[in-house]
């Protein structure tokens, strides 16, 4: 019903020579192991979106980590949607929580760079979730709906099923703290039901909605075992091939 999806982000990471062989290494590597209506994705930085889309195949996408909400113009180090489309990227990450608390992206900020994806045949990952003290302070559902009621409910119910989304806990990404596979769960399914109020329920259970923070080999399975988790976002362990391979394998037992 819907996509399964597993999608690597290098952030700052590997050289060029370096990302090329990460990148082979895993389309060879994931050939037989992608089944069914599952993806995998690699969101490498800008330096290796064009050679590594080259290799990309019917089961491994590339995407880009980030885009500028405008066209096209005078923004020095910048980089378009419609140049990472050129090269054949597939999808972009936008509301990274490194990119919201870095680099102040704001939901509407975001709500302008998913619009801007859109227009250019991109799909956003789109990341949302709470930090450490929103999530001690009990009102992390609220921080969850805010962050979707801006940075995606305006768009119609076509555009937004091109949209992916990811739980990503501020608190888990990058600490070696996971959210147990019953945390992650109470929150995908809080995501659905919340999507399922604006879009109707058969466009929220046609969402893939992913969990980022800490996944890797030892606790995709639990997780990706949970009713409301479609895949995974994996940040550290995707720059080791054998890792990501893992966490690809994963959820083929689900
Ligand atoms: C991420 O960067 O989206 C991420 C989930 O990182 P990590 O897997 O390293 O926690």
């Amino acid at each position: 019903m819907r996509k399964n999806i597993v999608a690597g982000n290098w952030k700052m990471n590997l050289d060029y020579e370096q990302g090329l062989s990460l990148f082979s290494e895993i389309v060879n590597m994931v050939k037989d192991e992608v089944v069914g209506d599952q993806e995998v994705v690699v969101c490498s930085p800008f330096i290796h979106l064009s050679s590594i889309a080259k290799l990309a195949t019917a089961k491994v996408a590339v995407g880009a980590q980030n885009i500028h909400q405008a066209d096209a113009g005078a923004y020095t180090g910048e980089v378009s949607a419609s140049q990472v489309k050129s090269v054949g990227a597939a999808y972009v990450i936008l509301g990274h929580s490194e990119r919201r608390g870095y680099f102040g992206e704001t939901d509407a900020l975001l709500a302008e760079k998913v619009n801007t994806a859109l227009k250019n045949e991109l799909k956003p990952i789109f990341c949302i979730g709470e930090t450490k003290d929103e999530r001690e302070a009990g009102n992390f559902f609220d921080i969850i709906k805010t962050q979707l009621e801006q940075g995606v409910f305006h768009l119609s119910a076509e555009e937004f099923a091109k949209v992916v989304l990811a739980y990503e806990p501020v608190w888990a990404i990058g600490t070696g703290l996971t959210a147990s596979p019953e945390q992650a769960q109470e929150v995908h399914a809080f995501i659905r039901a919340t999507l399922a109020a604006k879009y109707g329920q058969e466009l929220a259970d046609a969402t893939t909605i992913l969990y980022g923070g800490s996944c890797n080999p030892s606790n995709a399975e639990d997780l990706f075992s949970q009713a409301d988790i479609d895949g995974g976002l994996i940040g550290g362990a995707s720059l080791k091939s054998r890792d990501f391979l893992s966490i690809v394998k994963a959820f083929n037992t689900k």
